[in-house]
C-alpha cells in the first residue's frame, strides 16, 4: 500500500501531480497566502479529467481504505487513541451530503460515524459552542464525518451577527486551541471546504425546483443566505486562513464537478489514512500454545 501519486495530468496542460510528485493534500492545503477568490471551483486539480475514469479511480480506493479502517479499529483495541474526523463545510448545495456518500462508498459503514449540525437547540445555545461538537466526536478507532461543524460558529454566526462580534472574534483562537488539544490526544482532522461557484449554486437550486423528487432538498432560506454570498466568502476566507494550522490544516476542494470533488476527497481520505498508518496491536498470547489448545479442545 501507499504509492502516492500515480495519476495523470490535469486538463490545463500544466505538469500534473505525478510529475511534481505532489499529493492531493499538498495541492489543496490552505497556506498562509491562500486566497479563496483565486480558487476556480471548476478546476481539475489532478487525476482523471474524465467523469467515468474519475469515478472508477475513486472506487478503486475502497480496498485500501477499508483495510486502514480495520487497522485503525484494531489499533484502538490494543489501547491506541487515534481516530479520524472529516469535517465538511461549504455553501448550501455545495455537496456535503454527496461528499459524505463518496466516503461511505469507499469505507465500511461500521466504524463510520456521520453527524450533521443545524441551528443550535435552546439547550445548545445555553452552552459553550464547542459543547455539542465535543459530544459528537467519533470514538477512538473510528472515522467521523461532520456535515457542517463548529466552523458554523464563525461563518453563519459572523455573517448574520448571531452573537456579538467580541464573542465570535475570539472563536478562531478557541477553535485552534481546541483542535490542538484533540490532535495531541490522537484525533486527526481532515477539514475540507467544498468550494462551488455562485453560478453553480444557482443551477443546483433550479435543478432542485425542477424535479419534484428533489423538492425536499430545496430550502427557500438558502436564497436568503445566497444573497449574502460575498459576506460568506469573506467569512470563509478568514476561517480558512486563521484556522489552517500545521496540526489541523484546511483543504479547499473545487466542487463544481461532483465527480472531481469525490475523486479529490477520496484521495484526501486515503492519503490521510496512509500517513496515519494504523497498526494491528501486538499479539499478547503465544500463538503456538493457543493452536495446541484449540486443536486439543
Ligand atoms: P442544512 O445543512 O441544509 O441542513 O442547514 C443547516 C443550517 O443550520 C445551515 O443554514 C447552517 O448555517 C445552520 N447552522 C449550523 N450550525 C449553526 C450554528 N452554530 N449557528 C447557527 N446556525 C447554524
Ligand atoms: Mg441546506
Amino acid at each position: 500500500m501507499g504509492k502516492k501519486n500515480k495519476k495523470k495530468n490535469n486538463d490545463a496542460g500544466e505538469p500534473g501531480a505525478a510529475e511534481q510528485n505532489l499529493s492531493v493534500r499538498d495541492l489543496l492545503r490552505v497556506g498562509p497566502d491562500f486566497q479563496l477568490s483565486a480558487v476556480d471551483p471548476r478546476r481539475i486539480v489532478a487525476g482523471p479529467a474524465d467523469k467515468a475514469e474519475a469515478r472508477a479511480a475513486a472506487a478503486a480506493l475502497e480496498g485500501e481504505v477499508t483495510e486502514w479502517q480495520e487497522r485503525l479499529f484494531a489499533e484502538s483495541k490494543g489501547g491506541g487513541q487515534r481516530r479520524l474526523l472529516i469535517v465538511l463545510q461549504g455553501m448550501d448545495t455545495s455537496g456535503k451530503g454527496g461528499a459524505a456518500k463518496a466516503i461511505d462508498r469507499i469505507s465500511e459503514p461500521i466504524g463510520l460515524r456521520m453527524r450533521s449540525f443545524g441551528p443550535p437547540t435552546r439547550e445548545e445555545k445555553r452552552r459553550h459552542f464547542l459543547w455539542r461538537i465535543n459530544r459528537a466526536l467519533p470514538p477512538v478507532g473510528s472515522i467521523g464525518i461532520f456535515d457542517r461543524s463548529h466552523y458554523e460558529d464563525v461563518l453563519i454566526v459572523r455573517v448574520r451577527n448571531l452573537v456579538p462580534e467580541d464573542i465570535w472574534s475570539g472563536r478562531y483562537d478557541e477553535i485552534n486551541d481546541w483542535e490542538k488539544k484533540l490532535t495531541d490526544g490522537g484525533l486527526v482532522f481532515l477539514k475540507c471546504m467544498l468550494h462551488i461557484s455562485k453560478e453553480e449554486q444557482q443551477q443546483r437550486l433550479l435543478d432542485r425546483l425542477a424535479d419534484p423528487t428533489k423538492h425536499w432538498k430545496y430550502n427557500p432560506g438558502d436564497v436568503d443566505e445566497r444573497q449574502l454570498w460575498d459576506q460568506y466568502q469573506e467569512a470563509y476566507q478568514v476561517a480558512l486562513t486563521r484556522c489552517s494550522t500545521d496540526y489541523a490544516p484546511w483543504y479547499v476542494i473545487p466542487a463544481d464537478r461532483k465527480w472531481h470533488r469525490d475523486w479529490l476527497l477520496s484521495n484526501l481520505v486515503a492519503e490521510t489514512l496512509r500517513e496515519m498508518n494504523p497498526q494491528y496491536p501486538p499479539t499478547d498470547f503465544d500463538v503456538e500454545v493457543e493452536k495446541a489448545r484449540v486443536e486439543n479442545s
